[in-house]
């Protein structure tokens, strides 16, 4: 995967796709923050793009390393003590998982990291996958309707 600036990519001449716009530099950028901003989880499934594929038990996350060696995590309070309540739950499963990006309503000729942070949210790709089957997204025909949106 080549990252370009999106100058570097009209400069090129030739269409330019969804796909292209979505390798550029200025999207990659979005793209991290919204992922950031959502610490880094799937905010459907919680999936989390930082512990991965855990199974949690007793203030304790246990996963498999890359290795192959079983690890654990725990989580602790500001005073140090171990957390046992309200720990997100996270998904124990062995098939791949990626964290994209959604955007929950498109605008005609807007580009894709033009949007106000709160039109985006990030998702597994496996529910990404699924929303896109059950919902239409909807696109607006101006900015205005954006705002009135969000
Ligand atoms: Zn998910
Ligand atoms: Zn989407």
């Amino acid at each position: 995967m080549k990252i370009i600036s999106y100058s570097d990519l009209i400069i090129n001449g030739s269409d330019i796709s969804y796909q292209d716009l979505l390798l550029t530099f200025e999207w990659r950028t979005k793209r991290n923050e919204i992922i950031e901003r959502d610490n880094k989880r799937c905010t459907k499934c919680n999936f989390s793009e930082t512990y991965g594929h855990k199974s949690f038990e007793n203030g304790k996350y246990s996963y498999i390393t890359d290795d192959g060696t079983e690890d654990q995590i725990t989580f602790t309070n500001n005073n140090g003590k171990i957390v046992t309540e309200n720990i997100p739950k996270l998904v124990v499963t062995d098939k791949p998982y990626f964290l994209h990006v959604h955007h929950k309503f498109y605008v005609y000729n807007q580009l894709p990291w033009e949007y106000l942070d709160t039109a985006l949210v990030t998702l597994c790709n496996w529910c990404h996958t699924e929303l896109h089957q059950n919902e239409t997204i909807i696109m607006y025909s101006d900015r205005t309707l954006q705002i009135l949106k969000t």
